[in-house]
């Protein structure tokens, strides 16, 4: 058998497009970069973005800001979250989550995950009841969306406010309709991972003007929120505008530039993500040791990670799995891992948080989970290559069992 070493990176991103690139390099000589530095009857770039997002998002309103978890916190404060307030969160999601939660001064009630990565409706349906939270902060994590109609009938049942956190679910869809279009409002990152790339960067969209409202002065709009690209008019503002702190986290016209160029293949590359995904999952489907997950049907998902179940080799393989395919260039991160390797997604990693529960579903789950990005550089044949060396280095752990 022909060992073969996978050569590219799975950190490298594409380059931005020469349209972006020109349209940044005319910011810079412009000298405008701040959002609200525009010459008379110019539209800053920051503002068209948020039109252009908007539209794309068929929301009412968007706002631009500095990262995906500022648009989390601001979000959270936006709502009304005030200290003490409990919010129903995943045990499995990145850690801007739980941060942006404990910034506002709120306590997370964690809810469990299913093995197939989803939340746990019947875990979902009990902590609502039981905890008397009013708030959802729903990350749809690696963007596996769960079944949104159980999750709006336990909102509306219980009052809940949701908050959907799409930091992986940018241009996905639930049943015809746009992640983040469930909820009161939904928050997007733009860092280099996510689905377009501004380095850092984020959005805010909703279709409540006072939510709207408020955000925008979060976010540190000043009294210049007539200057926004897709805000609710200015008598919203009224009371708001005096009532609401600044929380500087704004996006600037450098970033706008490059995000608006990338808007126009976004969809694109969707459908480029998916290809290299069912390329991999179809790989990984027949291999020992290795179980795929079948997605729901009503999720038309970005394939921009890709998810399985080692369950075929025993527990104390699977650093040895993880680090065959290492060995031959394949980098897979595990969660079932005690010691958290360069980012935390598990609750239990989070130990600033009181009262730390015990959720042996996510626990279980997570102990067999791989993770793997798959960024657009890859080419189907690289993917293909990837496969194999997964199925390869799983079938030797398995007979090492
Ligand atoms: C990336 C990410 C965020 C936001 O991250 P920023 O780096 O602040 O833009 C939020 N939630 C999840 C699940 C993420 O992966």
């Amino acid at each position: 058998m022909a060992i073969k070493k996978f050569k590219k990176s799975f950190t490298q991103q594409e380059s931005i497009a020469q349209s972006g690139i020109d349209k940044a390099v005319e910011v810079l000589q412009s000298g405008r970069l701040h959002r609200y530095n525009t010459a008379p009857g110019e539209i800053s770039e920051t503002a068209l973005l948020e039109q252009e997002y908007a539209a794309y998002q068929e929301t009412r309103y968007c706002l631009a800001v500095a990262s995906g978890g500022q648009a989390i916190q601001i979000a959270l404060r936006s709502v009304g979250i005030k200290p003490g307030d409990k919010i129903l969160a995943n045990a499995y999601t990145l850690a801007p989550v739980p941060g942006a939660i404990h910034v506002v001064g709120a306590v997370p009630v964690f809810v469990e995950i299913g093995d197939d990565w989803l939340t746990d409706i019947s875990d979902l349906r009990d902590k609502a009841k039981e905890s008397g939270a009013k708030f959802l902060l729903l990350s749809h994590m690696r963007g596996h969306i769960a079944d949104m109609d159980d999750i709006c009938e336990i909102c509306d049942k219980y009052g809940i406010a949701m908050i959907e956190d799409c930091a992986h679910t940018m241009g996905a869809t639930w049943n015809g309709r746009k992640s983040g279009n469930f909820g009161k409002v939904a928050c997007f990152s733009t860092q280099t991972y996510k689905h377009m790339n501004s380095g850092e960067g984020g959005f805010l969209t909703t279709d409540d003007a006072e939510i709207a409202a408020r955000a925008t002065i979060l976010s540190g709009s000043y009294m210049l929120y007539e200057r926004h690209g897709a805000s609710p008019p200015p008598e919203t503002f009224k009371t708001i505008r005096l009532e609401t702190p600044n929380c500087s986290a704004r996006l600037d016209n450098l970033r706008a530039a490059i995000l608006r160029a990338q808007l126009q293949t976004l969809d694109d590359n969707i459908q480029r993500w998916n290809d290299r995904y069912i390329t991999i999952l179809d790989g990984l489907r027949n291999a020992v040791g290795i179980r795929i997950i079948e997605r729901p049907q009503h999720e038309a998902y970005v394939g921009s990670s890709i998810q399985f179940h080692t369950d075929g080799v025993i527990d104390d393989r699977i650093p040895a799995f993880i680090n065959g395919c290492m060995a031959r260039g394949v980098e897979l991160k595990w969660f079932g891992l005690k010691d958290p390797v360069a980012f935390t997604s598990r609750y239990d990693s989070w130990r600033y948080i009181d009262d730390m529960p015990v959720l042996p579903k996510t626990l279980k789950a997570l102990s067999t989970t791989c993770d793997m990005r798959v960024p657009l550089t890859f080419s189907e044949a690289d993917c293909r290559d990837i496969a194999e060396i997964i199925v390869e280095e799983a079938e030797s752990a398995v007979v090492l069992n």
